[in-house]
């Protein structure tokens, strides 16, 4: 079984686009440089709030927030029997409903962590290492390869097809 975490902001899914709108409806801009970080790092708690509730309305309506070959991967990864994890900046209630709407249930989910900073993700990523013999995360930030724990094989992700995931991971799927 392998054990493979996915990061969820442009991995699974592309949300960049769609994140900055949010912002604007809530009334700002998201720093460049912001993107990809916990939401703490940058703004306050009110602008936040208004946020999700407009990014819950693109979601619901369905605007601009597509699925990524990464998304497929994941999928097939945690419905046939391996350990799949998300470790991301994103916050719990749209990332679960993000990937509800894909068709993957938080419980086919090994585990799950929101509103992660880089160490906290490094953090987490070590503790894995202790119960996990070897540990692959998929991310789209290139520079995360410098906090990635050592035993940790980081795949970097820039929209790859489902093959050439699959093939980055070096899974072979049973199918
Ligand atoms: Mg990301």
């Amino acid at each position: 079984m392998l054990h493979v975490v996915f990061d969820l902001d442009d991995t699974p899914f592309f949300t960049r686009d769609a994140v900055r709108k949010a912002y604007v409806r809530a009334g700002v801009i998201m720093p460049d440089d912001m993107w990809g970080k916990p939401w703490r790092f940058w703004t306050t708690a009110e602008v936040h709030a208004r946020k999700i509730r407009e990014y819950e309305k693109m979601i619901h309506d369905d605007e601009l927030i597509p699925a990524t070959p990464a998304m497929t991967v994941m999928r097939e990864l945690a419905q046939t029997g391996h350990h799949v994890y998300l470790l991301t900046g994103a916050s719990k209630m749209t990332s679960q409903r993000l990937l509800m709407r894909e068709g993957v249930h938080p419980r086919e989910l090994t585990g799950m962590q929101f509103n992660c900073s880089s160490l906290d993700k490094a953090k987490h990523l070590r503790n894995l290492l202790v119960v996990a013999p070897s540990v692959v995360y998929i991310d789209d930030d290139e520079e995360f390869a410098q906090h990635a724990p050592a035993g940790v094989t980081f795949v970097h992700y820039i929209g790859q097809s489902k093959a050439r995931l699959i093939k980055d991971i070096t899974w072979t799927p049973s199918s």
